[in-house]
């Protein structure tokens, strides 16, 4: 039996993480849930799983839960509430599905402890990736990725030697604008943009799929987890999101990792990996799909991309200030206050602005995310 803590436990992958806990109940139990503000969604989730402790971010909503309670359970609310729960409570698996920077914190503490972490939340990779596979590594810790692609290549490499890997290729769906032109970016609206054609998401990583950011990320996910150099890592559209990264091989041989666009696949490998447990999910109808289609990515148009992989070849601090800035950008956009076409061009301003740090410590990298923040909150 293996206790899980899920950071964010009321969104997209929180839900379906716990959907994948529900159909295992002989296997996994709830040691802890964490939510910034959904207490009512939170309130079911204690009703069902009856976890031991709670983190509710927001102070108010975590005396609000008290009141309303009919059970004993510990409510965590300060402002260290997540790490409090990642560093001092009884679990295995810490199941990383909050949003942004946030993660970082709570899962470095998981890793210290040399736990499984089951890893969506990239966001944590992409500004901290040196120190977080260093760490994974001096406590035996363990990350096994969520994100569909990463988990896609995880599958492929079982059995295999990294060295004989000439290229990663990661899939993505393009987003809704992928048959857009570029002068549409200046008039897209926030619901065109959250009108994900394949996955439904959080907002935040659906923006990042329509600008493209998120494969961007993805990339950068990529080289830390497999430990392979930019030039290895490419990307490839699939607008049909069945086929859910690939790994080529020195001899040519291409491996790939099917199935529907459904993250509960994903987070039930992660959660049970080396094993494969049966279950009742929908399965792939082929003939169904009948056409599988792939074609090279536009850098032009979309730019956050083409900004990723120039963060990671820049290395240093130059992904935190894209994580931090884009974040922020992301916010302003869908707070209505820039167009869809400014969110690049706000990052480009803070990997321009923002000094770069080679070998950042964690200080280092916390100070950067604070400075990007505050430059591009400043920017109008
Ligand atoms: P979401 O917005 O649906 O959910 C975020 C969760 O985090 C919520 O439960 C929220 O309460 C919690 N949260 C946010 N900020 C918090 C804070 N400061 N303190 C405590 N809790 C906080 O997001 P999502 O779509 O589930 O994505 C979560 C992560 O997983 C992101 O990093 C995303 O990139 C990644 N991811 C998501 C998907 C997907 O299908 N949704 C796929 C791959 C990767
Ligand atoms: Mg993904």
């Amino acid at each position: 039996m293996k206790k899980v803590l899920i950071l964010g436990s009321t969104g997209s992958i929180g839900v379906n993480a716990l959907n994948v806990i529900r159909k295992f109940p002989d296997r996994f139990s709830v040691a802890g849930l964490t939510v910034n503000s959904n207490i009512s969604t939170l309130s079911e989730q204690i009703e069902e799983f009856n976890p031991e402790f709670v983190v509710v971010n927001d102070q108010s909503k975590a005396k609000e839960l008290a009141k309303t309670l009919n059970r004993k359970i510990e409510i965590i609310s300060s402002e260290n509430g997540l790490v409090e729960a990642a560093k001092k409570y009884d679990y295995d698996i810490l199941i990383g599905a909050i949003v942004g920077f946030a993660g970082l914190a709570p899962t470095l503490e998981a890793i210290k402890r040399g736990k499984r972490i089951a890893l969506a939340n990239k966001e944590t990779l992409v500004v901290a990736g040196e120190i977080v596979t260093r760490l994974v590594a001096e406590n035996s810790a363990e990350i096994i990725p969520v994100d569909s692609e990463h988990s896609a290549i995880y599958q492929c490499l079982v059995g295999e030697n990294l060295n004989e890997v000439e290229k990663l290729i990661l899939t993505a769906s393009g987003g809704p604008f992928l048959n857009k032109e570029k002068s549409f970016f200046d008039n897209a609206t926030v619901n065109e943009a959250l009108n994900h054609p394949n996955w439904k998401m959080g907002s935040k990583i659906t923006i990042d799929s329509a600008t493209m950011m998120n494969k961007g990320l993805e990339v950068i996910e990529a080289h830390w987890l497999f430990g392979l150099p930019v030039d290895k890592i490419s990307v490839v559209i699939h607008p049909q999101s069945i086929i859910h990264s690939m790994v080529q091989f020195v001899d040519g041989s291409i491996k790939a990792q099917l199935g529907l666009p459904d993250m509960k696949l994903p987070i039930q490998y992660a959660l049970t990996f080396p094993e494969r447990l049966s279950n009742d999910f929908e399965r792939t109808n082929l003939p169904l799909i009948n056409n599988l289609t792939f074609f090279e990515p536009d850098f032009n148009k979309f730019e956050c991309l083409k900004l990723a992989y120039q963060a990671l070849n820049t290395g240093g601090t130059s992904p935190c200030i894209l994580n931090a800035a884009n974040e922020v950008a992301v916010e302003k956009f869908l707070n209505g206050n820039i167009r869809f076409s400014e969110i690049p061009k706000l990052i480009n301003k803070a990997l321009d602005k923002i000094e770069n740090h080679s070998n950042p410590d964690i200080e280092t990298i916390i100070e950067c995310d604070k400075l990007t923040r505050e430059f591009v909150n400043n920017l109008n």
